[in-house]
């Protein structure tokens, strides 16, 4: 696998396969990779000839409070699930690198930014769009790949795509999950035993919710009760949020009609660990 941490050869590197014809594939992380990212690299080494993958934590989406300095890292472990999963080129920038001196531009993507993660992590998606657009830029792809792990940055990915007419077709691979139904996730490392075993409570919570879906049930705020009381039944598990909202607007009424796609949303802390999960109906 080729490794690469300048901008200047990712220019070249990404320019000289696009000269040849290949079709280059782009999964953008932040590290510690496990099954969930090892699908998107999956997905992506069928769909294309040549797979980028990303590792950069990138400061611009941290608030002061949250996890940047200690996010966990694992460079060799990532670097065997890339190469197992198809991928073969790992661009690996340093913040320098990415942020030279005198750095003053971000992308701020509007509306649907402002709700349930924007509201606890407020400048959050503006960071999240400007690296992505910086690494689109950086590597060419002709497909990019998101987890719909994290359901409100697909769609903000979405908008930065066409909004910026970016050449890129994006695909959005199923969230992955453990047997008892938690989101994999890097954050998940910081769950002590005990915070691991009551957090299925958030799958279990947006499965029940499902089915009351599809028992025809429309009215949101009930939803959202049967969410809240599942989420109850941990003593431990800080809600944020537990919403439903309309799949492709995120707005929120208080009946949805009968035909429609909803994405029942939930966010909060398990001690150190901000679990976020999603599950979609229709
Ligand atoms: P991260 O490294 O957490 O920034 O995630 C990088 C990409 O992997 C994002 O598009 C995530 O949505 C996706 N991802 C993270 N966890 C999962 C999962 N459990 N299943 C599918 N995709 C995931």
């Amino acid at each position: 696998m080729r490794i690469i941490s300048s901008v200047q050869e990712m220019h070249d590197v990404s320019n000289e396969l696009r000269s040849h014809g290949k079709a280059i594939g782009f999964v953008p992380t932040m590290g510690y990779l496990h099954e969930g990212h090892a699908a998107l690299i999956e997905q992506a080494a069928t769909q294309n000839d040549s797979v980028i993958v990303s590792v950069f934590v990138n400061p611009l989406q941290f608030a002061a409070h949250e996890d940047f300095g200690i996010y966990p890292k694992n460079f060799d472990g990532d670097c065997a699930l890339i190469e197992q999963s198809g991928g073969n080129i790992l661009f690996y920038p340093s913040v320098h690198e990415m942020y030279s001196p005198g750095f003053s531009t971000s992308i701020s993507i509007g509306t649907i930014t402002e709700k349930f993660e924007g509201t606890f992590r407020p400048k959050h998606f503006e960071g999240v769009a400007t690296i992505v657009a910086k690494l689109l830029l950086c590597t060419k792809p002709h497909h990019t790949y998101f987890g719909q792990k994290d359901y409100q940055q697909t769609m903000v990915i979405k908008r930065l795509i066409q909004d910026l007419h970016i050449d890129c077709t994006m695909h959005i691979v199923d969230t992955i999950r453990e047997s008892d139904g938690l989101a994999k996730s890097s954050r998940n490392v910081y769950l002590s035993s005990d915070e691991r075993k009551q957090s299925c409570i958030l799958f279990k919570a947006l499965s029940e919710a499902f089915q009351a879906y599809h028992k025809g049930i429309r009215q949101r705020e009930r939803l959202n009760t049967i969410m809240q009381e599942v989420l109850n039944e941990s003593s431990d598990f800080k809600v944020q949020y537990a919403a439903t909202a309309d799949a492709y607007s995120l707005d929120e009424p208080d009946e949805f009609e009968k035909i429609g796609k909803v994405v029942f949303l939930i966010a909060g802390y398990l001690g150190n660990a901000r679990l976020i999960d999603n599950m979609i109906a229709e």
